[in-house]
């Protein structure tokens, strides 16, 4: 006589076989610890692939990009990493303002204070990089990411190091949850100085550069969203994770001081900052979620306080 697996008469909650309802949970989990991957795979072939006239139009990046942080912020509905991190009106909000913001003005000011100057002083300096240019499509792609990852680390880095540095960073470490947008999420200030990059300085493939910036959104998006996908290790070994990433947005300072790469947690491990681990609840201090006004002046939050103080104490000594 054929013997039934016991394992399928046993019903779930939802009243399906158990054992189907886990084999589903454990598809479903494969499925989204391989997306990050593939989105990766999907960016670069669609700049390797797509028309040159599509490319080349400077609109194009800027569908992508908003279209990797939708696509990531909508698999935050179908597979939650944390309950808590749930994405509300009043973040969903928060996070289109910073978006909106990072594609316009912080994007122009670090245009007109870094890029343009960059490349008026390498063609003034007669400096030329058209080896770059003779590099294969896919190695000028690297060589993007590699040029901002490695100037992103050591700002991030030095923002965890330096009071004045960090009073500009710490807004974006009183977030209280991880969405797709949250990377986005800053005081001004450090937002430009962190989009600093010596990019300028290399003549490179208009596609690559834009494919690499892709890159950088898909893997940093992945890093902040409250999306259930723990990627493989031939990813997570050169790619940030929200592992990663979730560590470094600890509730006490000297845990947030690791994993600095936004998107190339490679460099964390060549320069031995890496630490492995993961963290469910984020923010500082007392876990109160900062205003934008208030993260917009967080960094002269001491200056102002001084200033108060001194004021009350003049009149206090006048009465
Ligand atoms: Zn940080
Ligand atoms: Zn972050």
């Amino acid at each position: 006589m054929e013997q039934l697996p016991v394992c399928n008469t046993v019903l779930s909650p939802d009243g399906r076989p158990r054992a189907v309802a886990s084999d589903h949970g454990a598809a479903k989990q494969k499925l989204f610890d391989l997306l990050p991957p593939a989105f990766v795979a999907a960016v670069v072939a669609f700049w390797a692939f797509a028309p040159k006239a599509l490319a080349e139009n400077g609109w194009t990046i800027v569908v992508t990009s908003a279209l990797i942080t939708l696509a990531v912020l909508g698999l935050e509905f179908v597979h939650e990493r944390h309950a808590g991190w749930r994405m509300n009106r009043r973040e969903f909000f928060t996070d289109l303002f910073y978006v909106v913001l990072g594609s316009t003005v912080i994007s122009w000011v670090s245009t007109a204070v870094a890029e343009d100057p960059l490349a008026a002083a390498k063609k003034s300096l007669g400096i030329t990089t058209q080896w770059a240019m003779q590099m294969p499509w896919l190695l000028q792609v690297v060589l993007v990411i590699v040029l901002i990852e490695f100037g992103q680390y050591w700002m991030h880095r030095l923002m965890h190091n330096a009071t004045p540095f960090w009073l500009t960073h710490a807004p974006h470490h009183h977030i209280t949850q991880l969405n797709a947008a949250k990377g986005a999420v800053g005081n001004p200030i450090e937002l430009v100085l962190i989009s600093l990059s010596v990019v300028a300085l290399f003549d490179l493939s208009l596609t690559a550069k834009f494919c690499a910036f892709n890159v950088l959104g898909v893997v940093s998006t992945f890093a902040h969203a409250n999306v259930r996908a723990n990627p493989p290790r031939f990813y997570a070994l050169f790619f940030t994770t929200i592992r990663h990433h979730s560590l470094h947005h600890s509730t006490d300072y000297e845990a947030t001081r690791c994993n600095y790469a936004n998107s190339l947690i490679l460099i964390d491990r060549v320069f031995g900052t890496y630490r492995e681990g993961e963290a469910a609840v984020v923010g500082q201090d007392d876990l109160r979620r900062l205003s934008i006004w208030e993260q917009f002046v967080f960094p002269f939050q001491p200056l102002i306080d001084r200033i108060r103080a001194k004021r009350e104490a003049t009149a206090a000594a006048i009465n």
